[in-house]
Parts: structure tokens; sequence; C-alpha cells
């Protein structure tokens, strides 16, 4: 089957009990057994619901994964990721990836003895040289948060492979439409379904996708046992979100890039960061792992002032103001003082996420209206 019949179709089978076409919402905490353990699969809904089991089914299709698990937020379910892990295991972590996630390590997983080690992972060598007897995990993020650094899936899968380590991709800014990196070779793959898989800014939640059986079980377990699981209502609204992935994706794409163009042709613009310029230093391996180049885009300003951040966060009509991204609406954000707030300073400079950058997730509104906006707000 084809992705774009896949999206439509994975996970929706009538309903057996009424033959509706929409999978329902079955908002019950709770399932009658005929006899003590004899019941139709599900018997609490922290272990599985139905809607979720749809949910679920579909997210796996997604990206050709043998499973998937969904969770409470994106950082849920990269917590259950890391509770894979004992004292002692040493994480390898790229250094510019999503704030929440560098908060998930360095604050709270580091006082329970696991040890992350943060390196630039578009380096290969870099990975290389950082692996030890103790690595058990590589975490990946491509392109990354805020600055759309590429990593090269197919090679870091293969020095995790070597290490016997395991590999985790935090593949939101992609979406599973752009980039599959269980075909790359990666063990799990995260998302933020908040995101591009939700699509609608109206739901918080998250997910990870494998295909080996041993894993699905370990997470699963831990999913069950720690908890931090989606309700039946969000996960109803991500499977109508879904449906729609690859024409949002695809108008996401053609924005992105006429917005990317606009703002490096601007005279007040010093810098563009989007993997889709033949001239940005991931770009042929952007190329060669994604099947077109997304919607998310950072810029900074030849002035780099706060005053003149400021001036275009504030005088924007058509983006809005907000954290978040790859929800329908275009969306404009300072990762310095918002998203990105709890990486230490010294770390975002020396990461290259400098005072001025402002981080742009381009919705599927008509691009002439968002370029017009971008040009009042810069001009
Ligand atoms: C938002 C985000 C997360 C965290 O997901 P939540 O759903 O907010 O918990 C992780 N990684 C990336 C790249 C993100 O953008």
């Amino acid at each position: 089957m084809n992705r774009d019949t896949k999206i439509i179709h994975a996970g929706a089978e009538p309903d057996p009990s009424t033959g509706a076409v929409s999978t329902p919402i079955f908002q019950t905490s709770t399932y009658a057994q005929s006899a003590p353990n004899e019941h139709k699969g599900y018997d609490y809904s922290r272990a599985g619901n139905p809607t979720r089991t749809a949910l679920e089914t579909a997210l796996a299709a997604l990206e050709n994964g043998r499973h998937a698990l969904a969770f409470g937020s994106g950082v849920a379910a990269t917590d259950a990721v890391i509770k894979l892990l004992k004292p002692g295991d040493e994480v390898i972590a790229a250094s510019d990836m999503y704030g929440g996630t560098y908060r998930l390590f360095s604050k709270v997983w580091e006082g329970f003895g696991i040890k992350f080690i943060y390196t630039d992972t578009t380096n290969i060598e870099n990975v290389e040289k950082l692996v030890s007897a103790n690595t058990k995990l590589i975490w990946a993020e491509s392109p990354t948060n805020p600055l759309m650094n590429i990593t090269d899936i197919a090679a870091v899968a293969q020095v995790a492979r070597k290490a016997n380590a395991l590999l985790c991709v935090d593949n939101t800014f992609a979406s599973p439409y752009l980039q599959n990196p269980l075909d790359l070779g990666a063990d799990i793959v995260m998302h933020s379904v908040t995101k591009y898989l939700g699509g609608h800014s109206d739901v918080v939640m998250g997910a990870l996708m494998m295909n080996s059986e041993e894993l699905r079980e370990k997470l699963f377990f831990i999913q069950k046992s720690c908890g931090a699981i989606p309700g039946p209502m969000d996960c109803f609204l991500v499977l109508r979100g879904i449906r729609t992935l690859h024409v949002r994706m695809q108008r996401h794409c053609e924005n992105g890039r006429k917005v990317a163009e606009y703002l490096r042709s601007h005279d007040k613009v010093k810098k563009v960061f989007w993997c889709g310029f033949e001239d940005f230093p991931g770009y042929e391996i952007a190329k060669k792992q994604m099947r077109d180049f997304g919607a998310m885009i950072s810029f900074e300003l030849k002035d780099e002032s706060m005053e003149a951040v400021r001036k275009v966060l504030t005088s924007v009509r058509v983006f809005t103001l907000a954290e978040s991204l790859g929800g329908v609406e275009s969306l404009a954000n300072h990762p310095a003082t918002m998203t990105h707030a709890s990486v230490p300073r010294e770390e975002r400079i020396k990461n290259g996420l400098s005072d001025s950058l402002i981080r742009l997730s381009v919705g599927i509104e008509d691009a002439e209206d968002l370029i017009e906006d971008l040009k009042q707000a810069i001009d």
C-alpha cells in the first residue's frame, strides 16, 4: 500500500459492534469480564484502550514500524526510553536537541546515575570517539530544533550497532511523512505527536515506534507500569489529525520553501537556517534521507539587538508568537527565551543558538499572506 493510502486507512477498521467507520472514543476506564480474567482483550485503560490501539496501529504504519506506543506527551515518550537504562549506563546525545529533552536528561535522569554525553552528532567521528563499553543509547534528532542540523541517521545507526547500543531518533521535525528512521536502521523513533502528527495545536501527546518485539515488550511494560498514557479523546483527535498528514505536509513544504527563499532574499536578514538550501551544511544528507525539506525555518536579523527581535515578534499578525510547531497555523518563537530557555546560555551560544534567533513553524495558509506578514514585521 502506498504511503498516502496508508495514512487514510492504517488502524481504521470499522467498529465491529456497530460498523462505525470513524473509530469511536472509548471513554471508559475499565471493561466487563465474564469470569475473572476472561475479557475481550482489554481489562483496564492504563494497559489498553481500543481508541489508543487504533491510534497505535496507525502510528506504527506511518513509520513503517511493527509497533507503536502512545504516551501522554513527547517528553513522557522520551522518559520511557531512558527507563530502559540503569545507573552507570551512558547515553550519547545531540548537543543542540530540543531543550525539554536536554532538561529531562540533565536535570532529572542525571540524578539517577545515568550519564549523558552531549556532542555534535552531525559529525559521525565525534560520536564514534565517545562510544565506550557503557554506551547503551544514542539519542539523535534530525533536523534539530531550532538550528535544523542534519545527522546522517544510517551512519549513526551503524555506530550504534557496532557499540551494541540502541539508537533512538526524535523524528518530530520531519514527521513520518518526510523521514522514516526505522528504515535507516534506528531501533526506536520518538515523536512529539503534539506537532505535525496531531497537526492542529489541540493535543499534547508523544509516541514511540519500533520493530523489535523485545523492545516493544519492555516499553509496553514501562508504559503500563509508569502510566504516562494519553486519554481516549486525545487519541481520537490525533487519529483525525493524521488522516490529512500527507496533504498538510505537502502544503507545509511548499510554503516552507517560499518563506525560506523570501527571508534569504531580504536585506535585513543575516542568515536563514533551512535544510532545503543547496548550500546548507546538511543538505546532501537531508536530500538522501528525507523526501522533502519541511517547513521549520530559523533566521537571524542583521540587527542582532533584542529590540529588533522584539519588533518582529510583536509585529507579526498572521504568524502567532507561541511555542510549539507543526500545526496548520503559522507560529513564530524566540528559542533563547521560550523553547530553549532551559538550556544554559553558554551551552546555547556554543551550539550556535544565538539570542537573536527567530524560529518559524510555517503553516498551511496562503504563502503570499505569510510573506506579506513577515515583510511588514521585518521592514
Ligand atoms: C515538542 C518537542 C518535544 C517534546 O514533546 P511534548 O509533546 O511537548 O512533550 C520533543 N522533541 C521535539 C523536537 C519537540 O519539538
